[in-house]
């Protein structure tokens, strides 16, 4: 069967899908990209907010719609919140909650053997697999800190951890794949190992079971790097980074979602910390890493946000002096706490909002690397791609700045790939991406 994966939301959602996909070519089905024609098309859905309904319910009627007898299907979150609130959508064959997506291919290979009364043609394993650089591993499920604004502790069930010896034995098949770097990511990755302990919490643990873990990771031969999903910023202690900084594969790249730079705005988000107590985690990062990037996710016109609030955000994300800021303007999310809300900012004033917190973030981006400019960065080649109207190398150095390097012989340049190399960077291009020569 010809299978076709799209994977909204966030990097679990990401790291499930290629799962699934795993799933898929282990049975022999090859999967296509999602604008090829398929026999199945499997949307792994976020419902995080209403946008993101939208979103999964606009690329479900798409998959539909590319071939109206395909089977189309809704896994994931959105699905479990759907079925909460009695949802159901006439374009959709299958609906595949959270809890069941490991049954997926079995639940369509029997749909398609009824439906076409024959069985399911077989391909080559080998044949289906494409070579692979970068790996998004979830190690970690479930949250339990009730930010008001997010559904996924109601629909993500309890703090589950993948035993460390589990994640190394998915490791070492994916450095086996060729697989160079590796994501750790999780719902709530600072809780690593809460549920496989005396269940004290996150904090009390002071981030030992993950650094146990990336230093289990990072003994797997053919791994470089170990980069860490979200974190949240309270796990960052002098301890922690100590340990970390110790560890020559773990990334100098951390991404800590601050949401909101306003005390009283974090207060009714539920997120437990102070924009002191955060910065604080920068300074204990920039003591143990050199330029560490600091990226981070920040909301806009959460409810009852004042101009003085967002003004405080936006002098906060200066003062951070963060490497990437994702903005994203708070979207209603039925069942939640802020959903109920006074203060609910109009939809014109959040994108106002929105671009001035983007051109803020465009502004530390470029400053973050201006120091990079003319020296030598490590760059872990993945894949030959248009940039600028020419074909380049891309990659991404351990501080995840994406880097461009103008291919000039190609049979060479496709030997680079899924190698790391020093590059000098020479010049800013467009959208966040950095121009490169290859040393020679
Ligand atoms: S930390 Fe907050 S935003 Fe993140 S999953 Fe948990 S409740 Fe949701």
């Amino acid at each position: 069967m010809r299978v076709a994966f799209l994977s909204l939301g966030c990097k679990v959602n990401y790291y499930e899908t290629e799962r699934m996909k795993e799933q898929f070519g282990e049975r022999g089905h090859m999967v296509v990209s999602f604008e090829e024609e398929a026999d199945a098309y499997i949307v792994n859905t976020c419902t995080v907010t209403n946008i993101a309904d939208r979103k999964s319910r606009k690329m479900l009627h798409r998959a539909r719609r590319m071939n109206e007898n395909a089977l189309v299907v809704a896994a994931g979150c959105y699905v479990d919140s759907a079925r909460k609130r009695g949802e159901a959508d006439g374009s959709v064959d299958f609906f595949i909650g959270n809890g069941e997506k490991d049954r997926l291919a079995e639940v369509l290979e029997n749909a398609l053997r009824e439906r076409e009364g024959q069985s399911v043609q077989k391909k080559s394993e080998a044949a289906e697999r494409e070579e692979r650089t970068r790996a998004y591993l979830k190690v970690q499920d479930g949250c339990n800190q009730y930010c008001t604004y997010c559904i996924i502790p109601y629909v993500r069930g309890p703090l589950a951890s993948k035993p460390k010896d589990q994640v190394v034995a998915e490791v070492e098949k994916l450095a086996g794949q060729g697989v160079r770097e590796v994501v750790l990511t999780g719902i709530h990755l600072s809780s690593y190992g809460v549920d496989l302990t005396e269940k004290k919490s996150f904090l009390e643990l002071e981030g030992k079971p993950l650094l146990s873990l990336v230093r289990a990771v990072g003994e797997v031969p053919g791994i470089r790097r170990i980069r860490l999903g979200s974190l949240e910023p309270r796990i960052i202690t002098h301890a922690f980074a100590e340990e970390l900084s110790g560890l020559e594969k773990a990334c100098p790249h951390f991404h800590l979602s601050l949401q909101s730079g306003c005390d009283d705005t974090l207060k009714r988000m539920n997120r437990h910390y102070s924009g002191r107590e955060y910065l604080e985690k920068l300074e204990i990062l920039r003591k143990y890493f050199l330029r560490p990037s600091i990226t981070t996710d920040i909301i806009v016109g959460f409810p009852g946000e004042t101009e003085e609030e967002f003004a405080a955000t936006c002098a906060f994300a200066e003062r951070a002096g963060f490497a990437k800021i994702h903005v994203f303007k708070y979207s209603r999310r039925q069942g939640t706490m802020a959903d109920a809300m006074e203060g609910q900012v109009p939809e014109q004033v959040k994108a106002e909002r929105s671009d001035r917190l983007i051109q803020i973030g465009r502004q530390l981006e470029r400053a973050y690397g201006a120091p990079f400019l003319g020296q030598d960065v490590q760059v872990l080649l993945e894949e030959i791609a248009l940039v600028q109207g020419k074909e380049c190398l891309v990659g991404y150095n351990e501080r995840y700045m994406r880097v461009a390097i103008p291919v000039r012989e190609r049979m060479q340049a496709e030997g680079l790939c899924n190698q790391v190399v020093p590059v000098r960077i020479s010049s800013q291009g467009e959208d966040g991406i950095w121009l490169g020569e290859i040393e020679t």
